[in-house]
């Protein structure tokens, strides 16, 4: 989608710090980390938010799912967060579909 940083980021057309890629989705660091390892899991199909998600997209998600955890197991956490904020008074600030994954602190709960 144009105009869309994340659509960006997944078409090479901004750089970021990959972590893992294939057809579906790709994974990559976080600008503004907020935690020792921060990392984002996107779909490369734009999908403005989790409210947009419906029985003919959601087999990405749960592919993002599998992603994190194969992730998480390669460096090594059996603990950590994953968020999605959505929508602008939940913290979501670009809309495209995406998955926060944050470790190697202890967390708080509940969240802000
Ligand atoms: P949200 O606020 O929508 O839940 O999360 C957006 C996240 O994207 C933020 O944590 C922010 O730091 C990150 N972010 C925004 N722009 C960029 C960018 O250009 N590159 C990377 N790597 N992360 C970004
Ligand atoms: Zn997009």
């Amino acid at each position: 989608m144009e105009d869309c940083i994340f659509c960006k980021i997944a078409a090479k057309e901004i750089p970021s710090k990959a972590l893992y890629e294939d057809g579906q989705v790709y994974a990559f660091y976080d600008l503004d980390p907020q935690a020792p390892t921060h990392f984002l899991v996107i779909p490369k199909q734009h999908i403005a938010s989790a409210l947009e998600v419906t029985a003919e997209n959601s087999a990405v998600v749960g592919h993002c799912y599998e992603v994190i955890a194969a992730l998480a197991k390669q460096l090594g956490f059996d603990s950590y967060r994953v968020v999605t904020n959505c929508g602008e008074s939940a913290g979501q600030s670009v809309f495209h579909l995406h998955f926060h994954v944050l470790a190697g602190r202890d967390m708080t709960w509940p969240p802000g």
